[in-house]
């Protein structure tokens, strides 16, 4: 999507060589173009596929898997990262890593809105390592309800996370793939 490789090549800044700061974008600030733009696209990649439902992990993921459903015309789950220690039956939960923020935390989606009878596309905001994307496939097999594929608004293809998740036979779909922040440079995968 050349929209948002020219977005981030004007607005990210790097970090560390394995983390990009997307905030104007994705992690602070949203541009309601752009990410409308962006739900089209992964609307369009799953058009063929039968999506009952779009869900995604809070907080970043909610502005493009919102433009995603709206487009589709179907509800939008957000999982939630979960505060409280009473235990709720009806919660699937998993323990995941945080990429970013170096702890680990639950995130937590009620049975009620994921059933068997669904058929879902999750979409996210970035994938390093895959932690969090692997967290959500079980909680998605958990519910019985059948994953559609993943969409990914940044893959850093460098990192493990998109290529694993490819590996156990699952469709993964990225807006752009970064291969490399070496040397204070964005390099994007042809
Ligand atoms: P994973 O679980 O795939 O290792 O990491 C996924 C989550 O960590 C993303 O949803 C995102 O919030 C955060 N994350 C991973 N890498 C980056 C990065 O380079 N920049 C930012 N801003 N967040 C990242």
């Amino acid at each position: 999507m050349d929209m948002l490789k020219e977005r981030i090549l004007k607005e990210a800044s790097i970090m560390t060589e394995d983390v990009l700061k997307l905030d104007g974008l994705l992690n602070h600030q949203v541009d309601p173009v752009l990410t409308m733009e962006m739900g089209r696209e992964f609307a369009r990649r799953f058009a063929e596929v039968h999506i009952t439902k779009v869900i995604t992990v809070e907080s970043s993921g909610i502005p493009v898997a919102f433009a995603t459903a709206l487009t589709l015309g179907v509800p939008l789950v957000f999982a939630r990262r979960k505060k409280t220690l009473i235990a709720d039956p009806d919660a699937l939960t998993e323990r995941v890593p945080s990429f970013t923020k170096g702890i680990v935390t639950d995130i937590m989606v009620s049975r009620q809105y994921l059933t068997p009878s669904d058929k879902v596309l999750f979409i996210d905001d970035i994938i390093a390592n895959g932690d969090a994307a692997r967290g959500l496939i079980k909680i998605i097999e958990r519910a019985g309800s059948e994953l559609a594929g993943l969409g990914i608004v940044v893959e850093k293809s460098f990192q493990a996370g998109g290529r694993t998740i490819r590996e156990q036979g699952i469709r993964v779909e990225s807006l752009v793939k970064i291969a490399s922040l070496e040397g204070g440079k964005i390099t994007f995968e042809q």
